[in-house]
């Protein structure tokens, strides 16, 4: 396994190697970052390239060492997934007898805990023991979304890698290359997605709503260009129902309106919403570029006053009147 399994995380991938490469290695590391962004992976790679034979620059695939790694069945390569929720108290006990012992056939073992922040208390404690006084030859990777849900006591005794979002571009990437999207499709994902390749995923099983979102989104600017004010109080209702997902609405609304903007200046290959192209033409044709290219901040504006706490409709109001005017 290589590090250019995982699309992006340049800055991570390198710094991971140096510290192989001058053997400046600590015992406990947490690499932190959304789901399905490549921790696992990364780890994996960095502990076969640690145990490696012949390299420090990148795991030569053809030592022993990295043919078991490669397998899944190193020895002194403990990877635990979560269990139900939380990790269990038999791999916490497996892992507590074999923590003191030597590695099978390496200088080091390497523990990789996916989704740590899921562990039982007991088995932070472990882990939270052995971070206390490592055993020189132990290494523990603990993956999680947000460090601040394990015990600070671990925290402050490992080092953080933290994992960038990737740009959208990437995600697209990912979405072509490992679960063999078209690049229409990939586009439109990746451009929803907030550079999370799991959202991504999620937009197209339709557990995330955003497509459906997109289509009132563009049914309502529909019908504000149309009928003008008369609609945008009409909308009142509809907002008051998607209160809950207003941020995922104005963020449909900045990406539409980036399409609109797009599609006035023929820059198609920017374009996210290409399956949408036709109501995408119409609804530009006739409008003015530089107003369009308003309403992206007056969207902005509307996240801002809603962390301010002004009145949930007027702002909508505002936003909506605004948007007619265009
Ligand atoms: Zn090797």
């Amino acid at each position: 396994m290589q590090f250019d399994r995982v699309v992006g995380q340049d800055r991570i991938k390198e710094y991971l190697t140096n510290s192989v490469k001058k053997d400046n290695l600590t015992h406990g590391y947490i690499f932190e970052g959304p789901k399905n962004i490549g921790k696992l992976e990364i780890a994996e790679v960095f502990a076969q390239l640690i145990l490696c034979k012949n390299s420090k620059e990148k795991p030569c695939e053809k030592c022993p060492s990295c043919i078991k790694a490669n397998a899944g069945s190193h020895p002194d390569i403990h990877i635990l997934k979560l269990d139900e929720n939380s990790i269990k108290r038999k791999d916490v006990d497996e892992l507590q007898s074999s923590i003191y012992k030597k590695p099978y056939e390496s200088k080091k073992k390497i523990y990789i805990i996916d989704d740590s922040h899921k562990m039982t208390v007991q088995a932070a404690n472990t882990f939270l023991k052995t971070l206390e006084e490592p055993p020189e030859d132990t290494i523990i990777i603990m993956l999680t979304i947000n460090k601040d849900l394990l015990l600070d006591t671990i925290v402050s005794r490992c080092q953080i890698i933290n994992f960038d979002m990737l740009a959208s571009k990437e995600v697209e990437k990912i979405l072509i290359k490992e679960y063999k999207i078209d690049e229409e499709k990939s586009k439109l994902l990746a451009g929803y997605s907030k550079g999370n390749v799991y959202k991504a995923l999620k937009i197209l099983d339709g557990e995330d709503k955003t497509l459906i979102y997109r289509d009132e989104v563009v049914d309502m600017i529909d019908e504000i260009f149309e009928k003008g004010k008369r609609a945008v109080f009409d909308y009142e209702k509809y907002f008051n129902s998607r209160k809950d997902s207003i941020d995922e609405i104005l963020d449909i609304l900045l990406v539409w309106f980036r399409d609109l903007l797009f599609v006035k200046e023929y820059i198609s290959d920017m374009i996210i919403n290409k399956d949408k192209l036709e109501t995408l033409k119409k609804q530009s044709s006739g409008k003015n570029s530089i107003r369009l290219a308003e309403v992206y901040d007056i969207v902005q504006n509307t996240y801002d006053d809603f962390n301010k706490n002004v009145n949930y409709n007027l702002i909508i109001d505002n936003m909506l009147l605004k948007i007619q005017e265009v």
